[in-house]
């Protein structure tokens, strides 16, 4: 058995287990647990400081996770945009293909809290080879996101066979891989799994860090081996109360992001999900931790901030007001509240789009 392996299977959970180490009432999580399952690897768990702290929050259970919201079961309306189970076609030229149902951690604020790690979410050989003939099938799609649960938690063989099959598609130009393991199992970011990956490149990672605390010299060293790999990494943070709810953390995990190499790719405004009501900020915070980073530090460490709209509107963009107004004369605001004026220009008239459209492919040679 590998090293990764053996710290999973070590993993906490029942409430049960923390009350040696912590001293805390393991009953009231119980209820908990039987609803939303819970695995805490020594890795992760080695990380926590204090109880109750930003790592211990998205980790172990709260007995707030029982209590009745306002949000519905399936936020994203993902099972409706779903032509074949657990493949999402939302974007035109874009498709989430979800290909395990395990991760290698249940975070507390999981958007698919409902799924992973349950019976609900039944992902196997036929469900893949599904997801696999719907992709071959519609040539408008040239990105994958392969996801899950956490794609990485599969065997490096059953990995090879995906990504063999994904690259073997010829519309397919690039694949993402969306994982937490960077994060929560870092050491499973082995010289095996990186000559798996090398094989099907062009590919991306996105991985998912909240807080600086979960930046440690071993998950480095894994976005090390990714990097020299060649493969772009990028991360997406969840905003979160208690967590990251604030601009001098939310700053220096920025920072550190791109001292290892990982390109702030999204803040999430948090999603709303049933048991993670929480966890949820308002977006005035949100707007005021992205007007605490631009121009206030690297713009390479300025993650796009969005909400992914309920009911299936996908990510939208909010940005803090920069935009005064727009006219012949542009009024900007920058980083530091100061006003500045553009002076606009005209716009063009545009060319009828069919026109526009056959002259760009030079069916009508000469029409201008
Ligand atoms: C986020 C997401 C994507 C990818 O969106 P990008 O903005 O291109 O990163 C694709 N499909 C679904 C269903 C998504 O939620
Ligand atoms: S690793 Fe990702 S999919 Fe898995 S529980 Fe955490 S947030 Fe959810």
């Amino acid at each position: 058995m590998e090293t990764w392996q053996k710290i999973l299977q070590a993993s906490i959970t029942k409430p049960g287990d923390l009350t040696r180490k912590y001293g805390i009432d393991p009953r009231p999580l119980e209820e908990v647990t039987e609803q939303y399952p819970m695995r805490v690897n020594p890795y992760y768990l080695s990380l926590i400081k204090d109880v109750d702290d930003p790592i211990w929050r998205q980790a172990v259970p709260s007995e707030k996770e029982l209590h009745a919201s306002v949000c519905p079961a399936d936020p994203l309306e993902e099972e409706n945009q779903s032509p074949v189970p657990n493949l999402v076609h939302r974007y035109p030229d874009r498709a989430l293909f979800l290909v395990c149902s395990e991760c290698a951690m249940y975070c507390r604020f999981c958007t698919r809290k409902r799924k992973v790690g349950g019976e609900s979410m039944l992902v196997n050989r036929e469900t893949i080879e599904r997801g696999l003939d719907y992709l071959r099938a519609h040539a408008e799609i040239r990105d994958v996101i392969v996801s899950g649960g956490d794609p990485l938690l599969l065997a490096d063989e059953k990995l090879d066979w995906i990504l063999r099959e994904l690259r073997a598609i010829p519309h397919i130009e690039i694949i993402r891989i969306g994982s937490r393991i960077p994060v929560v199992l870092p050491q499973r970011i082995t010289m095996g799994l990186i000559r798996v990956l090398r094989k099907y490149q062009p590919i991306y990672l996105n991985t998912h860090f909240n807080h600086p605390d979960e930046i440690t010299e071993t998950s480095a060293k894994a976005c090390a081996r990714l990097a020299d790999a060649g493969i772009p990494l990028g991360n997406q943070t969840v905003l979160m109360r208690g967590i990251n709810d604030d601009p001098a953390v939310m700053k220096r995990l920025m920072q550190k992001l791109l001292a290892i190499r990982v390109r702030p790719y999204y803040i999430y405004q948090a999603d709303m999900v049933q048991g993670t009501d929480h966890f949820r900020t308002s977006v005035e915070e949100g707007i005021e931790i992205i007007r605490a980073l631009r121009g206030h530090t690297s713009g390479l460490g300025v993650p796009a901030y969005v909400i992914d709209a309920p009911g299936g509107g996908g990510k939208i963009p909010i940005l803090p007001d920069y935009l005064q107004s727009l006219g012949e004369e542009v009024v900007l605001k920058n980083y530091l509240g100061d006003t500045f004026r553009y002076a606009n220009v005209k716009q063009e008239v545009p060319a009828e789009p069919s026109r526009r459209a056959a002259n760009a492919k030079g069916d009508i040679p000469g029409d201008c």
